[in-house]
C-alpha cells in the first residue's frame, strides 16, 4: 500500500478529514486538483468564512433521509470546531442567527486546515486530479494526473459538488458513486438567486439593486431575511433559501410587510392622514421606490380616505401574500451548494462508509445533506469528514 488513507478533494470536508486520520497515525494524500486547496472556504461568507452556526440541528438540512445528518453532527458539534478556532487563535464574531464569521479573513481557516494536516503528517498534492479509480481484493487502485497510480486501503470521495465550477465544482464523486453501484439523487443547485421572465422581470426590473427585509414561502417552509431585486430576478438571504425549496413551477409568495400587521397600518394611517395617497402611507414602510412601483404597477393610489373596509383588507391581504413566478434559477454558476447527491440510505450515518464497498467513503457536499445558508454546510463538511476520518 502507498497510503492507508487517500482522499479526493481538498476542500473542508477532504482536509478535515485528512487531519482526522492522520492524528491516528493513518499514512494519508489529499489531492486536489486546483492549484490550492480550500479554494471555496477562501471565497466564503464574503472573504470572511461563515464557518459554522451557533444553532444546529438536522432541521437546517436538506436531504431524502433527514435523519441522516444527525449521527455526525451530534459527534462533531459547532463547540468542536469552535474551540479548534480558538485554539488557532482566529479572532470571530457573531453577525446574525447564530452564524460565525471570522473578524479578520477565511485564509484562516485554510492556514488553520493546513496546520493541522502538517502536525498529523498528512501529504497534499496540488494540481493532482483523479482520474480512475479500481478496485480489487487488495483495496484501491487511483489513477491520477500527477502521480501515476496509487494504492490505497481507504478511499475517502470529498469531491464536493456542481456547484461554481470555477471553484472546483465537480461531478466526478457522483461518477465514481455509481461506478461502485450508489445511487445518485438528481442534482440541482441550491441557496441560488431565481431569475424572473417575461413580464414578471419588467415589472421589477427598474428596481435592480434594492434591498428590502421581506418573508419568502414555498409551500409550507418560509424564511424571514433580506431581499435583492437584481438585474435578472431576485437574491438576497431570503431568496437563497427558499430557492434550495423551490422546484420548477411550484408557486412562491412574498409577503413585503413581514414585520408589520399590514392591514392595522392601513387603517391608522388612513384615520391619522385621510388626505395622504397609499403611496404615501406605504412610503413610510417599504423603500420609496418600490412602493411607488407597487402602485403604478399593480394597486393604483388615492387618498386613504377613499378606502372602503373590504379594499384595505384586500390590500393588506395582497401586501402579506404576493405571487410570484419564477422562471428558472441562476444555476450552478453562482449556486452555493448542488442539491441531491449521493443516497444516505447506502452510506453509514455515523462512518460515512459505503454500505456497498468496504473501504470506500463520501463525505461533505457530494452527499445528499444540503444545509441552509448560515454556516451549516461548513459544519456538514466538518462533521461528516470527522466521521470519516475517525475510522478510515
Ligand atoms: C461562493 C460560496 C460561498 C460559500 N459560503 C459559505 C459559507 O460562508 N458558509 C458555509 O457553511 N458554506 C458556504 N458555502 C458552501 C461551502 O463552500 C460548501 O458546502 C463546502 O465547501 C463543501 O465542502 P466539500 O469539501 O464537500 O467540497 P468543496 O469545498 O467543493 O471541495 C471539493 C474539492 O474537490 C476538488 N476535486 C473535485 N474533483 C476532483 C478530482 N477529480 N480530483 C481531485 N480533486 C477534485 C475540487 O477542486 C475541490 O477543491 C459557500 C459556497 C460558495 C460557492
Amino acid at each position: 500500500m502507498d497510503y492507508d488513507v487517500i482522499i479526493i478533494g481538498g476542500g473542508a470536508a477532504g482536509l478535515m478529514c485528512a487531519a482526522t486520520a492522520g492524528a491516528r497515525g493513518r499514512r494519508v494524500l489529499v489531492i486536489e486538483r486546483a492549484n490550492r486547496i480550500g479554494k471555496k472556504i477562501l471565497m466564503s461568507g464574503g472573504g470572511r468564512c461563515n464557518f459554522t452556526n451557533l444553532d444546529v440541528a438536522a432541521r437546517h438540512y436538506l436531504s431524502a433521509n433527514p435523519h441522516f445528518c444527525k449521527s455526525a453532527l451530534a459527534r462533531y458539534t459547532p463547540a468542536d470546531f469552535i474551540a479548534l478556532v480558538e485554539r488557532h487563535g482566529i479572532a470571530y464574531h457573531e453577525k446574525e442567527l447564530g452564524q460565525l464569521f471570522c473578524d479578520e479573513s477565511a485564509k484562516q481557516i485554510v492556514r488553520l486546515l493546513q496546520t493541522e494536516c502538517d502536525a498529523a503528517g498528512v501529504r497534499i498534492e496540488v494540481d493532482c486530479e483523479a482520474t480512475a479509480v479500481e478496485h480489487d481484493d487488495d483495496g484501491f487502485r487511483l489513477t491520477t494526473s500527477k502521480l501515476g497510480t496509487l494504492r490505497c486501503a481507504s478511499l475517502v470521495v470529498a469531491s464536493g459538488g456542481l456547484s461554481v465550477p470555477s471553484l472546483g465544482g465537480s461531478g466526478y464523486g457522483y461518477q465514481l458513486a455509481r461506478q461502485f453501484g450508489h445511487t445518485v439523487l438528481p442534482t440541482r443547485a441550491g441557496l441560488v438567486p431565481l431569475t424572473l421572465g417575461g413580464t414578471h422581470l419588467d415589472d421589477f426590473a427598474e428596481l435592480s439593486g434594492l434591498a428590502l427585509p421581506a418573508e419568502t414561502r414555498c409551500g409550507k417552509t418560509a424564511f424571514r431575511a433580506g431581499l435583492l431585486f437584481t438585474h435578472r430576478g431576485l437574491s438576497g438571504p431570503a431568496i437563497l433559501q427558499i430557492s434550495s425549496y423551490w422546484h420548477i413551477r411550484d408557486a412562491l409568495a412574498i409577503d413585503w410587510l413581514p414585520d408589520l400587521d399590514a392591514h392595522d397600518y392601513l387603517a391608522e394611517q388612513q384615520q391619522a392622514h385621510p388626505n395622504a395617497e397609499l403611496r404615501t402611507a406605504l412610503s413610510a414602510v417599504l423603500p420609496t421606490r418600490f412602493a411607488q412601483r407597487l402602485c403604478e404597477r399593480w394597486l393604483g393610489s388615492k387618498p386613504m380616505k377613499q378606502y372602503r373596509p373590504a379594499e384595505l383588507r384586500e390590500l393588506a391581504a395582497r401586501l402579506h401574500d404576493w405571487p410570484i413566478v419564477a422562471s428558472g434559477t441562476e444555476g450552478y454558476r453562482t449556486a452555493e451548494v448542488t442539491l441531491g447527491g449521493v443516497d444516505t440510505r447506502e452510506l453509514s450515518s455515523s462512518t460515512m462508509a459505503s454500505r456497498k464497498l468496504p473501504g470506500l467513503y463520501f463525505i461533505g457536499e457530494v452527499v445528499d445533506v444540503t444545509g441552509w445558508l448560515g454556516g451549516y454546510n461548513f459544519q456538514w463538511a466538518w462533521a461528516s469528514g470527522h466521521a470519516a476520518g475517525e475510522v478510515a
